[in-house]
């Protein structure tokens, strides 16, 4: 691993151990492999993803510490377009994004938008909105279509 990577995994368990110790919850061994093999998946991942990454908890344990780390805000779980449970590292840790969700295949993958895409978007629904006094602090979307492999 380069310098600059296990800098990057160390301020993810950093805030991870921040967020359950907020909740004076621990953050156990299993947690910290769950939250490292989610960061080196790099996308979203399902549980049978992990496991393929090397995971060593049974996937009951996977299931409850996913759920444990949901309620404190390190993951966060991700629609697809089947019913597949996926997740991910919270945007706090790893940056704004989007995804792109493969309705053929099922496959789901991250996207950054440019920032100029990102603005017309903020600007343009705010436009719309402020009719309603509607204040957005935020957006969710999902691109559906079809993936390179499956094209
Ligand atoms: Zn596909
Ligand atoms: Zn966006």
């Amino acid at each position: 691993m380069s310098p600059e990577s296990e800098a990057q995994t160390e301020a993810v368990h950093e805030f991870a151990g921040r967020r359950l110790r907020d909740a004076e919850q621990m953050y156990t061994k299993g947690r910290r492999e769950l939250v490292l093999l989610l960061h080196g998946h790099g996308r979203p991942a399902t549980i049978p993803d992990l496991l393929d990454r090397g995971a060593t908890l049974t996937q009951s344990s996977m299931y409850r510490n996913m759920v444990d780390l949901q309620a404190v805000g390190v993951v966060q779980k991700v629609a697809g377009a089947d019913d597949r449970a996926r997740y991910e590292l919270a945007e706090e840790l790893i940056g704004h994004h989007h995804h792109l969700i493969c309705t053929q295949c099922g496959s789901v993958d991250d996207f950054v938008a440019p920032a100029s895409i990102e603005q017309s978007l903020d600007s343009g629904l705010d436009k719309v909105l402020v009719d309603r006094g509607f204040q957005i602090n935020g957006h969710r979307l999902d691109i559906l279509g079809i993936c390179a492999e499956c094209a």
